[in-house]
């Protein structure tokens, strides 16, 4: 392999074995992965000052000789600071570094380095610089500097002199092949995939620089088109590959199936809801399979559509699937399309445990089957699966979807979700579903009502909490979900019980956690739902589904722990019966984003205007769906910020999918055809 850019990494100065192999595992192997490596900031040293000159704070670059480095002890554990001064002879500058142990053995007294970072003020007013880094004065040039990530064994600043080494030898054009046509390149202003790696790595001198650190330069825009490209590429191409396949099973949607599904529901469905029935129903009568994804907020009433659409499915002789992400859920709409449909149709909970259906439903004797990842085990086989339901889709990966779907021949698919997802988002992500959409609650509920305050105002909270008890309410307390480890978790989380108990205690109290044996977990639940249990004491579990109508008072502790849209599923729980209902969220320390995050929390109720703000704040690549998505992770797109890109992407897929034989888009269609067999042959061999 001589291909520019492929030779392996070993081939660098000061890559050893020891290096490389940590470097491989971090999954870069050929130089050209290296350049791939991208910036994740920059450094404007195109000016440098002294240290006499600078007045005021900001980001400075400032030269000259480091003195007085010294380690001061604190008695904070943990905490290690090491001060000096910059001079020069004109002046000098406190510098300050925390938590940097190696530092006094890097850098030698009288030194002449380059300082860059933030400038504050101390509390007595003087100009301190804190956390800078650092280079040696006989290296430091006047530019934009970029700032790496750092790799196994491998700093930012060494990473930027290999990178540099790599820039000056190799011939970028070459080593990536732009495979996007040059004419859309040209319309859209957008630089080669090449000079844009070179510009990131490389800015130069006259770029601008905000632009740069904040992502949006042209060369950050060219990669992020490019991601955003192949993301709809492959959905576009899926499509056109599976779109003339037609479904085995036909249905009948006349008066008499119209009666039936009138008779189901105990309430008058929403306006919402009949729409998206109709939608669904329409789907259920083409002759392609459905692919629809069904977004409402939590308690906007999902199940019943869902209910309705399988009852559709029987009584046109098919069976149902319905998928939930936990026991628990799948339990509750067993129980929930067991009350609505149980006269009806025969509906199984298909668990772990419970599998003594398997004949029936083999046999087309079960017609609905409610279960979690249980129902796409092999030994579980249908005899006329018509119609695919999954509850809270992101938690499913599309890889898990196709397998509950191969064992019926082109079923219909309903995917429902009760996570708003932005537009964006379900562009990408679900891109290859139509979107119904319930924007619209049952009528009757309460109002809800959210407060955000701080824990000092604990006490105050649990007493007006055991209020709502005494008036006949229930109530949620939930505890934020620790990481650690098992053992550690459940310590701390008994530990918060107890306290809880103590402030309400005349009250029953049950608590409930992932880690929790299932039986009695289900059992804790059950009482809860009966009304044997007053509190519910719980970690994320009751996130998504529980419904408990007398459920109207929740406390959510340590909320500053907990993303805004999860915040807003949480709260869902509470607000579904006619009484007025409360939602107080207790924090403690906040940072500015945490801050942010309860502010918008609390003033709206809008699902998606939180999911909005959640993903502008966040960027896609911290969503809980994104990664289980199976999708290519985006070094550059922001699903927050570049809808507009997403919407070229879009429409610039499309049309390379439509016309195969469009020879400009021939190289971008092999790529993306070669990489979408790479990842199915990953998946096959379960990588
Ligand atoms: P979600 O969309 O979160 O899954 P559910 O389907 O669990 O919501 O519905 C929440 C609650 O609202 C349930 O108790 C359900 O019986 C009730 N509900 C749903 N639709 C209506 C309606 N049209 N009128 C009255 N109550 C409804
Ligand atoms: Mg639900």
């Amino acid at each position: 392999m001589d291909q520019p850019g492929s030779a392996s990494v070993a081939s660098l100065p000061g890559i050893g074995p020891k290096r490389l192999a940590a470097l491989a595992e971090a999954g870069y192997h050929r130089v050209q992965d290296l350049l791939l490596h991208l910036p994740s900031a920059y450094e404007d040293r195109r000016q440098i000052v002294s240290p006499e000159a600078l007045q005021d704070t900001g980001r400075f670059a400032v030269v000259g000789r480091l003195e007085g480095l010294r380690r001061v002890f604190t008695r904070r554990r943990g905490l290690r600071i090491i001060r000096g001064q910059l001079a020069d002879d004109q002046g000098r500058l406190a510098v300050v570094w925390f938590n940097q142990p190696y530092l006094l053995q890097q850098i030698q007294e009288k030194a002449e380095v380059l300082l860059y970072g933030e400038v504050r003020r101390t509390k007595s007013g003087d100009l301190e610089m804190l956390n800078p880094s650092w280079e040696p004065m006989a290296v430091a040039t006047k530019e934009i500097v970029p700032v790496y990530p750092s790799l196994p064994g491998l700093s930012s600043r060494r990473l930027r002199s290999l990178v540099g080494g790599l820039l000056d030898d190799l011939d970028l054009e070459a080593v990536f092949e732009d495979a996007l046509p040059p004419q859309l390149l040209e319309s859209y202003g957008l630089p080669t995939l090449a000079a844009s790696l070179y510009g990131l790595h490389r800015p130069g001198e006259t770029v601008d620089f905000d632009t740069l650190q904040a992502g949006t330069s042209p060369f950050h825009l060219r990669l992020a088109y490019g991601e955003l490209l192949e993301i709809r590429g492959r959905i576009e191409l899926a499509r056109s590959r599976h779109l003339p396949a037609e479904k085995p099973h036909r249905y009948d949607l006349g008066g008499g199936l119209r009666k039936i599904l009138a008779q189901v529901p105990p309430f008058a469905l929403t306006s919402a809801q009949e729409r998206v029935l109709e939608e669904i129903l329409r789907d259920l009568g083409k002759p392609a399979p459905m692919q629809r994804l069904l977004q409402g907020d939590v308690g906007c009433g999902k199940t019943i559509v869902a209910a309705l659409a399988l009852v559709a499915a029987v009584e046109n002789g098919l069976q149902g699937a319905l998928m939930a992400p936990t026991e628990i859920l799948a339990e509750q709409q067993f129980r929930s399309l067991q009350g609505l449909l149980g006269d009806r149709c025969r509906v199984e909970l298909f668990s772990a445990a419970n599998r003594h259906a398997l004949e029936a439903l083999a046999a087309g004797e079960v017609d609905v089957a409610v279960g979690t990842h249980a129902l796409f085990q092999d030994s579980l086989t249908f005899r006329r699966l018509g119609l695919v339901i999954i509850d809270e889709q992101h938690r499913f990966g599309v890889t898990q979807r196709q397998r509950l779907l191969a064992k019926g021949t082109l079923p219909d698919l309903l995917v429902m979700t009760a996570t708003p997802i932005p537009r964006s988002l379900a562009l990408t992500v679900f891109g290859d579903l139509d979107c119904s959409v319930i924007d619209e609650m049952p009528p009757g509920r309460g109002e809800l009502q959210t407060a955000v305050l701080p824990r000092a105002r604990r006490k105050k909270v649990y007493e007006s909490l055991a209020r709502t008890l005494q008036d006949g309410g229930q109530a949620f307390v939930v505890l934020p979900f620790i990481e650690a480890n098992e053992q550690l978790e459940v310590a701390a989380l008994e530990r918060e019980g107890r306290e809880v108990r103590k402030w309400l205690s005349d009250c029953s109290v049950a608590l409930v956690h992932g880690r929790l044996d299932r039986e009695l977990r289900e059992e804790r639940m059950a009482r809860f739902v009966k009304g044997e249990v007053q509190v519910l004491l719980a970690t994320t579990v009751i996130e998504v589904g529980v419904d408990v109508p007398d459920a109207r008072f929740m406390i959510i502790e340590s909320a500053e722990r907990f993303g805004m849209a999860q915040l807003h599923q949480l709260r869902g729980r509470v607000g579904r019966g006619r009484e007025p209902a409360f939602c107080v969220a207790l924090h403690g320390t906040l940072s500015a984003d945490a801050r942010r995050r309860l502010e918008i929390f609390e003033s709206t109720l809008d699902g998606f205007e939180i999911a909005e703000a959640d993903l502008a704040q966040r960027g896609s690549g911290d969503l809980e769906g994104w990664r289980q998505s199976g999708l290519p992770r985006l070094r550059c797109a922001d699903l927050g910020r570049d809808l507009e890109w997403l919407e070229r992407a879009r429409e610039d897929a499309r049309a390379m999918a439509r016309s195969p034989i469009d020879a400009s888009w021939s190289r971008f269609r092999e790529a993306l055809e070669e990489r979408i067999e790479e990842r199915d042959a990953q998946r096959l061999t379960g990588g």
